[in-house]
């Protein structure tokens, strides 16, 4: 292989590049992305970055300097894949031949219908907010200013971590969500509702069961056809995998691009990061990981496979992710989503101190920690990883 080519140029993307010139690999490496700026660091968008704590430089993994030896080409789209040729094409209309791909093209927010005018550009007046990139939240960063009132539609990790940013900066937030419990379905009913808790205590009007149809200037109108005025709406419902370009590739799409367990999705083809629907053979079943951990860690995977197609090796994680809120840190080894059960296994939901494990048949798949030390939480990651009995890793304790 002399061709290296990885569309995406954020953390996945960074990370098969890196790997290819770590593990020895001496031929080209091109990096193509869309955004114009150099591969920068997603989560403190929603965290130091909004709260107006970092200033923007400081999200950026890389410069271009230290990414000598990789050709960026930064801020042109990849529009098309020819998997029989080996081509890729570049909205610009460059054709970029490869021998081996790295696809890394991520997610991006998923969009309510609007009824203002919106430019499409992020900057119309009443537009309503998504976050995803650094443009995203310097806008929404610009808007926060104590004393407005923001509406945040979806109470998940994302809007969660804005609301709580919103709050500490004075804004008045109201948090509408169409489950009766925020996150239910990613970590359970009661984790879900104590993680809740805390945005109500920190004054955030938080609304369960309510479903927004539509974003207005100036606010949003519910499924009931009542109507919420606030200087600012963020839409934070969920994401979409950036896989139109692949349309007529012959790759397998299926909300992501589907892989095995080595990420191949076609000969010399292979997925990392948001994007990815591999199979992960610790827990037996597909999977699309949208976490920071794992974007790195399956860039190299498959950098490493690409380099070593007669001896690929499955890539077969524990996923971690990790979110802070007010003074929480929350943090997750596993697959939690489809558990059978839920128990505190030490703390106590109460106190807001506590991990709780998730079961999936009679086999221990997941552990959350809130306000726990890093060390008892990673404790629970090698228990997943040796795929424990559910009887023999957890002592729930009272709640
Ligand atoms: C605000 C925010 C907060 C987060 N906080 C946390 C957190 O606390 N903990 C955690 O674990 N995870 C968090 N995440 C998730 C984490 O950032 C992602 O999992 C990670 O960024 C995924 O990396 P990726 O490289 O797979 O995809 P992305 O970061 O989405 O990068 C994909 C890149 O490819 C580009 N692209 C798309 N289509 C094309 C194309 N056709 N041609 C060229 N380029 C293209 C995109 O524009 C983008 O630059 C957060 C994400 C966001 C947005």
């Amino acid at each position: 292989m002399n061709r290296a080519l990885i569309v995406g140029a954020s953390a996945a993307g960074l990370a098969a590049a890196e790997t290819l010139r770590r593990e020895g690999y001496e031929g080209t490496i091109t990096l193509v992305g869309d955004e114009p700026y150099d591969p920068y660091d997603r989560p403190p968008l929603s965290k130091q970055v909004l709260a107006g704590e970092w200033p923007p430089e400081r999200v950026r993994l890389r410069t271009s300097e230290e990414l000598g030896g990789v050709e960026l080409r930064l801020g042109t789209p990849a529009t098309a894949l020819d998997t029989i040729n080996r081509v890729v094409l570049l909205r610009d209309g460059t054709t970029l031949p490869y021998d081996g791909l790295v696809i890394a093209t991520g997610v991006r927010p998923r969009r309510l219908a609007s009824a203002s005018a919106d430019t499409g550009t992020g900057t119309g007046t009443g537009t309503p907010h998504v976050l995803r990139t650094l443009d995203d939240a310097l806008r929404l960063q610009a808007r926060l200013t104590r004393g407005r009132r923001l509406i945040v539609v979806g109470a998940g990790f994302l809007g969660a971590e804005v609301a709580a940013v919103a709050r500490k900066l004075g804004v008045e937030v109201i948090m509408l969500e169409p489950a009766a419990v925020p996150l239910a379905h990613a970590v359970g009913e009661d984790v879900g509702r104590v993680l809740t808790e805390a945005h109500r205590e920190h004054g955030v009007d938080l609304r369960c069961g309510v479903s927004v149809t539509e974003t207005r200037e100036g606010g949003v109108r519910l499924a009931d056809g009542t109507e919420i005025e606030a200087d600012d709406v963020l839409v934070a419902i969920g994401s979409v995998p950036n896989t139109e370009w692949l349309a007529g590739s012959g790759l397998t799409l299926d909300s992501g691009v589907v892989c095995d367990e080595y990420c191949a999705a076609a000969p010399g083809v292979y997925a990392a990061g948001d994007v990815a629907r591999w199979h992960n053979p610790l827990f037996g079943t597909p999977m699309r990981i949208e976490h920071r951990t794992n974007a790195a860690e399956q860039g190299m995977a498959a950098a490493r496979n690409l380099l070593s197609p007669d001896a690929p090796k499955p890539f077969a994680p524990v996923p971690y992710f990790w979110s802070d809120q007010y003074d929480m840190k929350v943090q997750a080894f596993g697959h939690l989503r489809e558990h059978d059960e839920v128990a505190v296994a030490d703390g106590s939901l109460a106190d807001r101190r506590f991990i709780a494990a998730y079961r999936k048949g009679n086999r221990l798949v997941g552990a959350l920690g809130v306000g726990m030390p890093p060390k008892a939480i990673r404790q629970w990651r090698q228990s997943i990883a040796v795929s424990a009995g559910w009887d023999d890793a957890v002592r729930p304790s009272s709640a």
